[in-house]
């Protein structure tokens, strides 16, 4: 029997910290300590290596470590059946986002996964996710991979990588997917969701991804947004893009000064990408008359994507070196998932 081969690849987060006793702040240590917590790892019908990065707290993380993540996989990508990436919570959901769009075509299976107590505390989720993501990651079926595609696996769920979010910090549950089912249930077995995993033909070859473009940003609109930090940000030399946080349905202040704001980006040719601020629900742009300037001057809804996978994406296509109407028209498209059709 050919026992599947499971990469893991540590970047650090709570997952591998430790408490520092002189400060009592958490801090990360040494891969090694993580095999020395979790014996089980020997116990294993499935054959793991690893490969430890400098460790991170995940609130350090740019899009560097997404490309290094993607060259160790594209590095690896013949010798094992399956990859468990070890993440900090607080920025996992953007990473793995990302890692949806630069693995284009993925076949086998990406497993993040992190926890909310470090591996060494007494009652650490750690030890539980590691084990069920190591688990995942070499699920085979008919010498097929069960899940092939990147997921995040926390506490007793398995979500499609780019619908997923962080919404708590205090319980072991931290991640939700509020527009898309899990992938997977896991309880006293797991119960993989097959309608719900992306099992269509890849008719081309997995491309490894390696460029990024940072020129975007992130704006939330809130009441009493001031129109002069909006005109600073039009005038910010290469920006490229805006993933626009709206309400509700996609839902903007009606007044001029707003209107003015959209209609400069389009002159200075910036893509914005409505999103909502909603964690569940999509962007409906027309149902309300607070929305109707979007479509007037044709900006793109983002429909239910997340905050994450819309930032990934747009950093993602703007590196593809793509014309603006080609980023915008891939904006409105599923492509990886991201998006319900
Ligand atoms: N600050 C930590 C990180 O994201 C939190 C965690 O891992 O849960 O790296």
């Amino acid at each position: 029997m050919n026992l599947a081969k499971v990469l893991i690849i540590y970047t650090g987060g709570t997952i591998g910290m430790i408490k520092n006793v002189k400060t009592g702040a958490l801090e990360a240590f040494d891969f090694e300590n993580l095999k020395k917590y979790v014996p089980e790892l020997s116990r294993f019908d499935i054959t793991i290596e690893a490969i430890a990065f400098e460790p991170v707290d995940s609130a350090n993380i740019s899009p560097k470590l997404w490309i290094t993540l993607v060259s160790t996989i594209e590095q690896n990508y013949q010798k094992f059946d399956g990859f468990v990436i070890l993440h900090g919570t607080d920025t996992m959901a953007y990473s793995a986002s990302a890692l949806s769009f630069l693995l284009e075509n993925i076949q086998k299976p990406v497993i993040f996964t992190g926890s909310q107590l470090p591996i060494g505390t007494l009652r650490t989720d750690g030890k539980e996710n590691l084990i069920t993501a190591i688990e995942i990651a070499g699920a085979q079926e008919n010498n097929k991979p069960l899940v092939p595609e990147v997921a995040i696996c926390f506490q007793n769920r398995l979500f499609r990588g780019n619908r997923t979010r962080k919404y708590n910090a205090e319980y072991f549950d931290a991640f939700e997917s509020p527009n898309y089912s899990e992938l997977a249930e896991i309880g006293i077995s797991i119960k993989y969701n097959k309608k719900t995993i992306n099992y269509s033909p890849h008719t081309k070859p997995v491309r490894f991804h390696k460029k990024i473009n940072e020129n975007i940003i992130l704006l939330k609109i809130f009441p009493g947004m001031s129109t002069k930090f909006l005109k600073a940000i039009l005038n910010t030399e290469g920006l490229k893009g805006i993933v626009l946080e709206t309400y509700g349905a996609g839902n903007a202040p009606t007044e001029e000064w707003f209107a003015d704001f959209l209609k400069n980006a389009k002159d200075k040719k910036i893509s914005i990408l409505n999103v909502s601020q909603c964690n569940a629900g999509s962007v409906n742009l027309g149902l309300y008359e607070t929305s109707r300037i979007f479509l007037d001057l044709n900006i793109i809804s983002g429909k239910d994507i997340t905050t994450e996978a819309a930032v990934a994406k747009m950093m993602f296509l703007f590196a593809q070196g793509f014309s603006n109407e080609q980023v915008e028209y891939y904006l409105s498209q599923n492509i990886a998932g991201e998006i319900s059709i």
